[in-house]
């Protein structure tokens, strides 16, 4: 297991983590300037502004770009707008190759019929793996925790997501283990080894499991706050050979929103290799 303890350059932040508060121009700033190794920008900062521009202040920063969040939702009730949601996501798979980004981050969603709408995102990633090859991005599947089911993923398990890519068969098609989402699954060890082996694990995203619990959306913790076991888990992904940052990712409206950036950013770096 690495060393994280002041090591910033091995994390990487994820913009959310400030709320929106500042343009993305000024969060590449504060995060590059606390040290940290890389960053991942969302679409709402992105679309509509300079990509090329941003991608080389995130490259001149030195800044790795470890994922850009996040897909349109896939299933849809009518073939119109599935191949729209599929329009939609090839456009910005596209802005995240421009960004130089690893990887697309896909927060699949879901439909009130799981099957169909489970059938529909491998169907959908499968249309969209050979354009992720194509570009250079990996299609990043992010299973969120089941209290999601209804509203915002039809994948909520690390198996479900690794069986995904094994019937799609893509080199680029790849899974994220984000300890908020996968902590309190009984499998995960085995999961992890088995993505690890499959050389699928393409990110590992932290923050901490607050009680009580209040907002299962926007009340996430800072690492340490809450009750996630977050170094075992990193030893974990890390044992089963993930070697990429580790990146921070905290919904918090009614906390770490409110704080200036660099504040956050020192919270954060205080707790490298203690808490997390
Ligand atoms: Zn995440």
């Amino acid at each position: 297991m690495r060393a994280l303890k002041n090591h910033p350059e091995l994390c990487a932040i994820n913009t959310a983590t400030f709320g929106f508060q500042v343009p993305l121009t000024l969060a590449i700033e504060a995060i590059a300037k606390a040290g940290f190794g890389g960053i991942a920008p969302w679409r709402r900062e992105v679309e509509g502004q300079d990509v090329k521009a941003l991608a080389r202040q995130m490259r001149d920063a030195g800044l790795k770009v470890t994922g850009y969040c996040r897909s349109t939702y896939i299933p849809a009730s009518t073939s119109a707008q599935f191949k729209e949601n599929i329009a939609d996501n090839l456009k910005a798979l596209q802005d995240a190759a421009a960004l130089g980004s690893d990887a697309f981050v896909f927060v699949v969603g879901t439909l009130a019929n799981l099957i169909s709408a489970r059938a529909q995102v491998q169907e959908g990633l499968g249309l969209l793996s050979q354009h992720a090859e194509n570009l250079g991005v990996k299609l990043a599947l992010e299973p969120l925790h089941p209290v999601y089911a209804a509203d915002r993923s039809c994948i909520n398990l690390v198996s479900q997501a690794l069986d995904m890519c094994d019937e799609i068969g893509s080199p680029s098609v790849s899974v994220i283990i984000d300890a908020y989402h996968v902590w309190w699954d009984p499998n995960i060890e085995r999961d992890v080894v088995r993505g690890g082996a499959a050389k699928r694990i393409q990110g590992f995203h932290v923050s901490d499991w607050l009680l009580p619990v209040t907002d299962t959306l926007n009340n996430r913790g800072m690492m340490g706050d809450g009750v996630i076991d977050l170094k075992s888990l990193r030893a974990m992904v890390e044992h089963a050979g993930y070697n990429g940052l580790v990146e921070v990712e905290i919904f918090s409206s009614a906390n770490w929103w409110k704080r200036p950036m660099d504040e956050t950013l020192q919270v954060i770096n205080d707790r490298l290799g203690e808490t997390f």
